[in-house]
C-alpha cells in the first residue's frame, strides 16, 4: 500500500481538443508546486492525475494542501493503492481506513470499475468489502442513505485505490491557460481578490502597486507584498511593480480641482498600468471596483478611468457586495492582512467632496493642465520589480 493523490480534471473535460493540452499545463503547474517537497511522478489516465511520491516519509498532506490550490482541479482526494486483486483491496480499506471507521458508527461501500476486464462488477465489489469490513470492525452497522464514511474502491487499468470520497478541488482553469494581465493591487480587501477571482480563470497575474513615500510607510509596502505572496499561492506566480507615485499625486493636488483629484489619480494610475502591461505582455488590466462603493466607482467615473487606456479594464467584483467580497477574502487567506490599518496612497490625498457625476471632457480637462508625460516614464522606468513564486 502507498498513499497517492488522485486529481479530477474540472472544466477541463468539456474543453475537447484543448483538453490534453489543458491536462498538461495542470499537471506541470502542480510537478512545479510540489517540487520542494520531496520528488514525484504524476501520472495522467482517464481525466485523474495520480501524485505518488517516490521519496519515503514525504508529507502527503503538505503536498495535498499545495495542489488544493491549484486551479483546474475540480475534485481531489488522497487515497492508498492497492494491487488489483480482491484480497489486498479489502486489506489495503481495512487498513488505510481504519482510524476513520473506529471513529465512525456506520459506512457503506461504493466501487468505481475503470478496467471492465476485472472479474467482479461494482456491485460485488461493494459486497465484499463491506462483508469484510463488517467482520474487521463489528461496531459498524452498513446505512446506505446518511453512512458516516463512504468507502470508496476504484479499479482502474494499472491499480485500484481505496478513499473516502472527493473533495472539492480550486475549480476554474490552469494557470496561465487564458494569457496574462496586469491587477491593480492596493493594500485593501477588493483588489487581491478580484485577482485571485482572474487566476481562477486561468489568467496569469502580474501586478502594480502605487505607493506614496513619505506619506505611505514601508509597513504599507510590505502589507502589498505580504498580499501578493498570499495570491500567488493560488495563482502560482505573481510578479509585482512598485511604482512610486508621489511626485504624480503632489502634482495633482497642485494644479487640479479637487473635487476631481480622485478620478485623475485613478486615471494616471491606469495609464502607468496600460504602459506596463504593453511592455510585459499584458494583455487586459484588472482591478478590485465594484459598482456605487465609493465616489471614484460611479458608472461615469468608471467611464472616465477605462477612457485611459487602450485595455480592457476587467472588474471582476463590480456587481458583488462588500460581505460576499470579504467571504472571498477570509476563503483565501488574505483578509486578515488587507485589514492591518495602514494608509494607502488613495487616501492620502482624498477630496472633501468628491465628484460622483464627472463628465470625460470635464476629467480630461483638469488632467491637461499639466504635461505628465515625463513624470509618467520616470514612474515606470524607477519601478521595483519583486517576484513571488510558489
Ligand atoms: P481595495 O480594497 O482593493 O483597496 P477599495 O474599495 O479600497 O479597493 P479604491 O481604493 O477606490 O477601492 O480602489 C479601487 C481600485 O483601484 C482597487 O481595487 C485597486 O484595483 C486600485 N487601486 C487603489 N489604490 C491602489 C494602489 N495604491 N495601487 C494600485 N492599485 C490601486
Ligand atoms: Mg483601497
Amino acid at each position: 500500500m502507498q498513499e497517492v493523490i488522485l486529481v479530477k480534471n474540472g472544466e477541463l473535460a468539456l474543453k475537447g481538443l484543448n483538453r490534453g493540452n489543458f491536462e498538461s499545463m495542470m499537471a506541470k503547474d502542480i510537478r512545479r508546486r510540489i517540487a520542494p517537497l520531496g520528488a514525484f511522478t504524476v501520472s495522467r489516465a482517464q481525466s485523474t492525475l495520480t501524485v505518488r511520491a517516490e521519496t519515503e516519509g514525504t508529507d502527503m498532506q503538505a503536498v495535498y494542501d499545495r495542489i488544493c490550490k491549484v486551479f483546474g482541479i475540480a475534485g481531489i482526494c488522497r487515497a492508498a493503492t492497492a494491487k488489483k486483486n480482491m484480497d489486498d483491496i479489502l486489506r489495503t480499506a481495512a487498513d488505510y481506513l481504519a482510524p476513520q471507521l473506529r471513529a465512525a458508527k456506520t459506512f457503506k461501500a461504493e466501487a468505481k470499475r475503470a478496467d471492465k476486464k476485472f472479474p467482479l462488477k461494482s456491485p460485488q465489489i461493494c459486497e465484499e468489502v463491506g462483508a469484510y469490513l463488517l467482520e474487521r470492525f463489528p461496531h459498524l452497522r452498513v446505512d446506505v442513505h446518511h453512512p458516516d464514511v463512504i468507502v470508496h474502491i476504484e479499479v482502474r487499468d494499472s491499480e485500484a485505490y481505496v478513499h473516502t470520497g472527493v473533495r472539492p478541488g480550486a475549480g476554474g482553469m490552469p494557470a496561465g491557460s487564458s494569457g496574462r494581465a496586469m491587477l491593480l493591487v492596493s493594500g485593501g480587501i477588493d483588489s487581491p481578490v478580484a485577482g485571485w477571482m482572474m487566476a481562477k480563470r486561468g489568467v496569469e497575474l502580474y501586478a502594480v502597486h502605487f505607493m506614496s513615500p513619505p506619506y505611505t510607510s514601508e509597513r504599507a509596502r510590505k502589507k502589498v507584498e505580504t498580499l501578493c505572496e498570499k495570491v500567488a499561492a493560488w495563482s502560482g506566480r505573481l510578479r509585482l511593480f512598485e511604482v512610486e507615485f508621489t511626485k504624480i499625486q503632489e502634482e495633482i493636488r497642485a494644479h487640479c480641482p479637487e473635487e476631481l483629484f480622485t478620478l485623475v489619480m485613478r486615471r494616471l494610475m491606469m495609464k502607468i498600468a496600460g504602459r506596463l502591461a504593453e511592455q510585459t505582455g499584458c494583455s487586459a488590466l484588472i482591478t478590485g471596483e465594484s459598482i456605487g462603493q465609493v465616489a471614484s466607482q460611479t458608472m461615469g467615473a468608471l467611464l472616465t478611468t477605462d477612457a485611459a487606456v487602450p485595455q480592457p479594464v476587467f472588474r471582476p467584483l463590480i456587481g458583488m457586495d462588500k460581505e460576499e467580497i470579504v467571504t472571498i477574502a477570509r476563503r483565501i487567506d488574505t483578509f486578515e492582512t488587507s485589514i492591518l490599518p495602514y494608509e494607502d496612497c488613495c487616501t492620502v490625498f482624498t477630496p472633501r467632496h468628491p465628484k460622483t457625476r464627472p463628465t470625460l471632457e470635464e476629467v480630461e480637462a483638469a488632467e491637461a493642465r499639466v504635461d505628465w508625460s515625463e513624470m509618467l516614464q520616470t514612474a515606470i522606468d524607477t519601478a521595483q520589480v519583486k517576484n513571488f513564486t510558489f
